[in-house]
């Protein structure tokens, strides 16, 4: 099969025939019909994370956000058959752990990132094997088409989880989104499916463009503001106090600080970006203004398998379309240029490989 691999970190990644992979006894192998490319993947493969001694090996096959049809299950697999539609999330629990039974799989101790460790290689590739398959793998409706649903296995289901699930935005909450990449615009678009009022912070017009786009309600460009005017001071002038939510899906110093400090007392602040090389996995807070004002503080991690079937109703009832996100359709041999482009923040919307 061929598959995109990662040979030396900030490398073109190379395309080459692997062997298929055969499904383990609890497994599944995937025909991977389209995958998403991520800021995820960007991090993978220019190296970061040396620092918390979790850089992606050389040799990986990055790739975590595939939809496909199931080609193959081991001989314990009860759920799944060959021929059926599925989603994979990134975060593989082993599915009998004390986290996976209460369904908090995507943070298993025992779980595999796919596409990011040599244990779980990802899906830039024509076929892809799924660990634990019967608690993995999610079944995909016959309305969500592979594209689209491979622009909601990460970022789109990592910005329901963080909403809905970690906290709970409901109507006429206000939300802001610093970052409007592939996560920020999928949250933003179900912050205002949930029925809140969301204010989109980028520093990119486009973006902010396609914010409104996807339900935002007012944009912040920083490089628009007045001197004067900071962007947590813009935001509480937007929402009246202060946002009830706030969510950061860059994951920079300024942009976690600025959500942070977005907030109304009370507020609650979601961390999905994951930060890059000049902040090492530290921000430092505002400690003694989120004492005062009792702000919480949320990390949120991708989606745990058993959360799909509500984010599906979620789609169903409301229309709202992860498709729409789909900027640009790719092949393999591709994806190396794309990931070159996110060093200049140079990608919008989201990219799916579909041809490979
Ligand atoms: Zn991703
Ligand atoms: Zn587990």
């Amino acid at each position: 099969m061929r598959a995109a691999i990662l040979r030396e970190h900030g490398e073109p990644l190379a395309v080459r025939e692997l062997p298929a992979p055969g499904p383990a006894s609890d497994g599944a192998v995937v025909r991977v019909d389209a995958c998403g490319v991520c800021r995820s993947d960007w991090h993978a493969w220019a190296g970061h994370g040396e620092w918390a001694d979790d850089r992606v090996p050389r040799g990986q096959v990055l790739g975590h956000e595939p939809a496909g049809e199931v080609a193959a299950v081991g001989d314990e697999v009860d759920r799944f058959g060959q021929g059926d539609r599925v989603v994979v999330p990134f975060s593989l629990g082993d599915g009998t752990c004390p986290h996976c039974r209460r369904g908090a799989g995507n943070v298993c101790e025992d779980g595999r990132a796919l596409g990011f460790e040599a244990a779980a290689p990802g899906a830039f590739a024509e076929r892809v094997a799924v660990p634990a398959a019967d608690y993995n793998l999610v079944e995909r409706p016959e309305w969500l088409d592979p594209t689209a649903a491979a622009a909601l296995g990460c970022r789109y289901m990592t910005a329901y989880h963080a909403l809905a699930e970690r906290t709970t935005v409901g109507g006429g909450d206000a939300v802001a989104v610093h970052g409007c990449g592939g996560v920020g615009l999928s949250a933003v678009q179900i912050a205002a499916a949930l029925g809140a009022r969301v204010v989109a912070v980028d520093v990119d017009d486009d973006a902010l463009a396609l914010a409104s786009e996807f339900g935002a309600a007012d944009t912040v460009n920083p490089a628009s503001l007045p001197a004067e005017r900071s962007v947590p001071e813009r935001i509480r002038d937007l929402t009246d106090g202060g946002a009830d939510v706030s969510l950061d899906a860059l994951g920079i110093a300024e942009t976690c600080r600025n959500s942070v400090r977005s907030l109304r007392p009370r507020g609650t602040h979601v961390q999905v970006g994951l930060t890059t090389d000049a902040e090492r996995g530290e921000v430092s807070l505002p400690t003694d203004w989120m004492t005062r004002w009792e702000i919480s503080f949320l990390g949120s991690r991708g989606m745990p398998p058993t959360s799909y079937p509500d984010l599906f109703a979620l789609i169903e009832a409301t229309g709202i379309d992860p498709g729409e996100l789909v900027s640009r359709e790719l092949s393999l041999s591709e994806v190396s240029d794309r990931l070159a482009a996110m060093d200049e923040y140079d990608a919008r919307g989201v990219e799916v490989v579909t041809e490979f």
